[in-house]
Formats: structure tokens, sequence, C-alpha cells
């Protein structure tokens, strides 16, 4: 029950034990072609998406590297771990950063962005965060894009903990670029980042000069049908196992099944008399606050040593005032009522003031409905 790596199902578990099959063959291309495809669909677009073998946070490193040039201006928007590390990923690489500082804990206001953006017209690109795993916040992504849209600026967006739970819409809400991986709501171990691409964010990129090799855009797309280098052969098909499982589920009841995932978890939470550390609900994460005197250290250590659930405590400056529920992937609502039965027996052993009950009754009453 952590917000990745997930949990993976034994079909695609087992694909792990097949040999691999060259990443040359013919047989590999049109494996290689059918995964390209399918992850369209989760993407919701008819662009290109690349498979590259890194994890989420190469997939941001390359996204920078191709589409900005050193000294070139970026937006970020900030508001958790993984916002700010869009911008250390800038810095790092001597692009310009600009921030938009958001509570930790709330959503960005999208006009924010637009004065930003206004302020800031030499900005090459926006970079924010479809879901913020260190908060358990979603973000509005679609009005944000809508307001680039009309902007010189590309918007790039990590859905990383995001794809496969929560609504995304690519090309209708108009993204230029959306970097995955593979260890989430793609239900699959980590090692590949998926990357797709607008029209706008590739002719850019073509005018871009700082120095890449691994993870230049421009070769990954030069061949469709495969990767310039070799590719983590292993996972790949096991994508293509859990894609087929996703598709067979539709991407509307995916979608369905995680915010009623979210939405259990978060009224079983608020009927304990714990507090939500999110304003938003998140279908990928529930963040709550540890009561008071109690470390969330001590709560995810009880669940795992006396319950066998592994849920997460916080990161960054929060890293021991919360703890993370994922409900992301391979998770349905049993998992949840388990989560939150073995978390009832917990907080009364640690004496927090809570009665046993109270959310898995809350949480039965969201499901029966
Ligand atoms: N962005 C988000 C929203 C994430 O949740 C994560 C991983 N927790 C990352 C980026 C980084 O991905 P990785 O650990 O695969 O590099």
């Amino acid at each position: 029950m952590s917000p990745g790596p997930t949990e993976i199902p034994p079909e695609v578990l087992s694909v792990a034990s097949l040999p691999i099959i060259h990443h040359r063959s013919q047989q590999f291309r049109h494996i290689f072609e059918e995964v390209s495809t399918n992850l369209k669909t989760v993407f919701m677009t008819q662009q290109p998406v690349l498979i590259l073998s890194t994890t989420g946070t190469g997939g941001m490193e390359a996204s920078i590297v191709n589409l900005s040039d050193p000294g070139e201006t970026i937006i970020v928007i900030s508001g958790g771990v993984f916002g700010e590390r869009w911008a250390k990923i800038g810095e790092s690489l001597n692009r310009r950063v600009i921030r938009i500082d958001v509570p930790w804990g709330k959503p960005v206001d999208p006009d924010l962005v637009a004065q930003k953006l206004a302020e800031n017209k030499e900005a090459v690109l926006v970079a924010g965060t479809l879901t913020e795993t260190s908060t358990g916040v979603e973000h509005p992504i679609e009005p944000i894009a809508k307001l680039i849209l009309s902007s010189n600026a590309l918007f790039v967006v990590d859905v990383v903990s995001g794809l496969g739970a929560s609504v995304f819409q690519m090309d209708e809400w108009g993204v230029d670029l959306a970097v995955a991986a593979s260890q989430k709501g793609l239900m699959c171990p980590p090692g590949l980042a998926l990357i797709a691409l607008s029209e706008k964010a590739r002719k850019t990129m073509k005018n871009k000069r700082g120095p890449k090799f691994y993870f230049s855009f421009e070769l990954a797309l030069s061949n469709p049908t495969e990767t310039p280098f070799t590719p983590n052969i292993s996972i790949i098909l096991q994508l293509r196992k859990a894609l087929e499982l996703i598709l067979e589920e539709g991407m509307q009841n995916v979608w369905l099944r995680h915010r009623i995932l979210a939405t259990a978890t978060r009224v079983a939470i608020s009927h304990l008399g714990l507090e939500l550390y999110s304003s938003t609900l998140c279908p990928s994460v529930t963040a709550v606050c540890s009561p008071t005197g109690i470390k969330s250290q001590e709560i995810t250590k009880k669940m795992l040593d006396e319950w066998g659930i592994y849920i997460v405590a916080g990161q960054g400056k929060i890293k021991n005032e919360i703890f993370r529920i994922g409900h992301l992937g391979y998770c349905n609502a049993t998992d949840i009522l388990m989560t939150i039965a073995a978390l009832e027996m917990v907080l009364k052993t640690l004496k927090a003031p809570i009665t046993l009950g109270d959310g898995v009754k809350a949480a039965q009453e969201i499901f029966l409905k």
C-alpha cells in the first residue's frame, strides 16, 4: 500500500521469468510497437510515446535536457518533493529556474501560473506535477494547460504517480510533454520512463543545442520500432501484459476505481478523527497527519511488523509528520478495508484517541454506495 513501487499483478510478474527476446529481433519489434500503441491510449494521445530505460527522475532530466538549453528560463510549480525536483534538475543543468512556491498540501492556483508567465515571457517551459506523491495533492493540470497553450512556452507534466490513476488527457488538454514511470499506476517494476511528446514539443526540441547523448529524444524518435540502445527488455515485456490488463478494464473504469478507493480512504481517515494533509482528493495516494505525539514512523513500522502492510511516512520537511497510504495500480476495495482496519488497531495500541471500527464502517458505506 505504498504510492510506488506498487504491487504487481501475478500475470505481469510471471512474464519476468520468460527468456529475454533480443531487442533487434522481429518478434521484439512487434511487441515494442504494441506497447507503444497501447501507451498512447493510457496517455490519451495520438503523439509518440518514448520508452526510456531509466526511472521517473531520469525521464524528468531528459525532458529538461531536450526541451530547454542552458541559460534559458523555466518556470517550476513547486509544492512538494517532486515539484521541487523539477527545480533541482533545472538548477543543476544551469537553467534559470523561476519557482511558483505553492504551500505544501495545496493545489496550485492556475492564476498564479498565468501571472508568472506574464512576468517571465522568455520562459521556454512550465513544469508541473499531476499528482504530488509527497503531499497527496492532485494539481489542476487541465486549466493550466489551457492557459499555457496561448503562450510560447511548453507545458511539461510529471505524471509519474498520476498516470493510470488520475484523469489525464494529454491531447484534449494540450499538454506538451508528460513523463511517467513503470512502477506506479502501470503496475510494473521500476526501470522505465515513458514520455509522450506533442508536436509543439517535437518542433521545439529540434532547435535546442545543449549537450545530450543517451537521452536524445531525436535519436529515440528516429526509429519508432526500436530503441537506440539496449532497452530494459524484461520490463517492456511485463508492461505489455500490464497494459493489456489496464485496457481490458478501460481507462474510464480505471480512473473511477481509483477515485472510489481514494474517496473511501479519505472518508475513513476523517471518521477516525484524523486530519488529512492535503486539501484535495488525490486518486493515487492519501496523506494523513500523524496524531499529536505520535511519529509517523511508529505507525508505519507497526503496520508492517504487526500486520504486514507497507505504508510510508512523509518525505522532505514533513517526513515525521505524515504517513501516506497508496491506493494505486493493482489495488481494490478489500485492500483499503484491510489497511484501514489494521491502521485502527495500530493507532489504538499507540494510544491515539480513535474508536475501533469508525474508519472501516465509513469506508464500507462508500463502497456499498
Ligand atoms: N515524480 C513523482 C510524482 C514521483 O512520485 C516519483 C517517484 N516517487 C518521481 C517523480 C521520481 O521517480 P523515480 O523514483 O522513478 O525516479
